[in-house]
């Protein structure tokens, strides 16, 4: 309850607003809600994807001219013309997507800025849009035979519209869709591995968030019943950005919080500056551009944060997680069965052959071990296996099928579970949800289901899971605890719960053991040993020889990127060839 109080103060405070604020402040609550419903597509493809975009207000003009165009000169019903501005800025999205979401760094924002110039001389050049003018006379908006006149009615939809945004989009995040989707930033290339297909989660939040722009801007069309090109120029859509910044970017409630300050302080400083300078001017613009600068510096995370410190709530996320059926397990295939099968395998970069025709083979109900010193091609090797970073020929199999030219998520999909040498996680994600992401394909509700969520009982399945592999690993006393603040160790570990998660039928663990006390890895040896037990075949590269020769069934020893000896685990102890290449000869 005490959670929630500061919400229900907010919904009683927006309720009444209308009762007993004077037209001023409506007419600027009106706005601040449709700023903020831009803003907070912005949130979830700027901030929570990592996905920069300056072109937003243009889907805004897209809503807005579509329901003007359609209701003024066709009589069509404002509420069909939402709907075919929805699937116009659909279409347009998943166009522009198609070209610019694959572009990386500093070229997508570039993208997003071409098409918002583009999209914005559209509207002032085309003749039926009414050129520079703009279209007038738009009828206003009926609901439930109402007709909503006054600003102070327009209030409510336009409200209603932003808290249902902001609430499912609360939800979407919190969601295995969620998951993948905060891994864009930052964790993409892991994700895939995963099993996530990253360009599909990109094109999703690329689409809603041009869709809540569209809302906003057939809501303004009707509040306003006028549009012209000059609110959905580029820099109103830098404007949105910069709302989505202060506010708090990876906060969804931060929308709210940037668009209210900015749409204030904007009105506050064009009535303040001119009297103060003694002429007109922009000079709000000035006064932005530095408290933009100041932001940047002192304050990135935005307002939002503050605000939470302010109130008492402790951001708990510690929650019970339900007693959940279990997810169905694949069939493991019988001890001794040939699950990987790698032939000729190389791998060259530039000038590079890290990998050089390589074979090995792992058999379910087996550890094979792959050692080498550093920089022998141990990790390429694993990336070939996993569709990481292909290989540049030769053949790799897996479960009898070739695999080389498949994706990572592809062989992911087909029972390949793998970590990372260097850890690749989402630090501030907790430990509990960063595991659930290897459990991704296991679920299959979609992005509306989560959005509103319909999908509690599959979700409730893989936090199980995930805590399940978690209290194998042995670190079931920290899912809530943020993945970052594990010792790199523990981190490995979690790498290999997240592995287990995918329900693999062949692991591969890189150096899993590093970092890892006496005790622990001596654990880590009995729970690779169950494993293989239970029929996995696991592929590990590890330095610490006790570690590997307790626990290898077989070995491969790697040097330049080559296969120099294999066998049992005393037979390559025993081989000069490897004694030259780990001591430099030995008599
Ligand atoms: P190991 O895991 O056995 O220590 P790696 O497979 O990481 O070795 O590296 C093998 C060689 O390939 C090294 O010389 C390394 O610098 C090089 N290498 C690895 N990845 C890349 C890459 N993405 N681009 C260029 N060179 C790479
Ligand atoms: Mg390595």
């Amino acid at each position: 309850m005490r959670q929630r109080l500061p919400l229900l103060v907010f919904l009683a405070l927006l309720v009444l607003g209308p009762a007993i604020l004077p037209e001023f402040y409506i007419t600027l609550l009106n706005y601040i809600g449709l700023y903020a419903i831009v803003t907070l597509g912005l949130v979830l493809l700027t901030g929570v994807g990592g996905l920069m975009s300056f072109g937003q207000a243009a889907f805004v003009g897209l809503g807005a001219y579509t329901t003007a165009y359609l209701s003024t000169a066709h009589a069509v019903s404002p509420w069909l013309a939402l709907l075919v501005g929805l699937a116009i800025t659909a279409v347009v999205a998943l166009f522009l997507g198609f070209l610019t979401l694959r572009l990386s760094g500093h070229y997508l924002p570039l993208g997003t800025i071409a098409w918002g110039i583009s999209l914005y001389f559209l509207f002032g050049n085309l003749d039926f849009l009414g050129g520079h003018t703009g279209l007038t006379s738009i009828p206003v908006l009926g609901l439930f035979g109402y007709e909503l006149n006054t600003g102070r009615e327009f209030y409510y939809l336009i409200w209603a519209v932003l808290l249902a945004a902001v609430l499912a989009t609360q939800s979407l995040l919190d969601s295995r869709e969620g998951r993948a989707i905060r891994a864009l930033k930052g964790g993409s290339l892991m994700a895939e591995s995963m099993g996530v297909n990253t360009a599909r989660s990109k094109t999703v939040i690329f689409l809603i968030a041009a869709l809540f722009a569209c809302v906003s801007g057939w809501l303004y069309a009707h509040l306003q019943r006028f549009v012209n090109p000059t609110p959905f120029g580029l820099h109103i859509g830098i404007e949105y950005l910069f709302m989505a910044v202060v506010g708090g970017v990876v906060h969804v409630w931060g929308a709210i919080v940037g668009a209210g300050v900015i749409t204030v302080l904007k009105q506050w400083l064009q009535d303040l500056l001119p009297r103060l300078l003694g002429q007109s001017g922009n000079f709000e613009a000035i006064v932005f551009g530095i408290l933009m600068i100041f932001v940047l510096q002192r304050m990135r995370d935005g307002i939002w944060p503050l605000l939470l410190r302010l109130v008492p709530v402790k951001a708990a996320r510690r929650r019970e997680i339900a007693q959940a059926e279990p997810l169905p397990q694949r069939q493991l295939p019988a001890i001794g069965t040939l699950l990987l099968e790698v032939k000729g395998a190389s791998k060259h970069f530039g000038g590079l052959i890290a990998n050089n025709n390589m074979d090995l083979t792992v058999k379910a109900g087996e550890v094979m071990a792959l050692i080498g010193p550093n920089g022998a091609g141990k990790s390429t090797m694993f990336n070939c296996i996993s569709g990481v970073d292909p290989v540049t020929s030769g053949e790799v199999r897996f479960l009898g099928e070739r695999v080389d030219h498949l994706r990572s998520r592809e062989i992911a999909r087909r029972g390949m579970g793998r970590t990372f040498q260097h850890v690749r996680l989402l630090p501030t994600m907790s430990v509990l949800e960063n595991v659930a992401l290897g459990a991704h394909l296991r679920g299959s509700k979609g992005v509306l289901a989560a959005s509103l969520h319909l999908e509690r009982a599959e979700e409730a399945r893989l936090l199980a899971e995930a805590r399940r592999q978690l209290e194998r690993v042995g670190l079931g006393d920290c899912l809530f605890d943020e993945a970052g603040s594990l010792p790199l160790g523990q981190q490995r570990v979690l790498e290999i719960a997240r592995a287990l998660c995918v329900d693999p039928c062949l692991l591969l663990l890189d150096e899993p053991a590093a970092g890892l006390r006496y005790m622990e890895k001596q654990a880590l040896a009995d729970l690779l040993r169950k494993l293989r037990g239970e029929g996995m075949g696991i592929l590990l590269v590890e330095h610490d020889m006790d570690f590997v020769m307790g626990l290898a069934d077989r070995v491969v020893v790697m040097e330049f990127g080559e296969k120099i000896s294999e066998g049992l685990p005393e037979e390559v102890q025993r081989d000069p060839v490897v004694l030259e290449a780990y001591l430099g000869g030995v008599e």
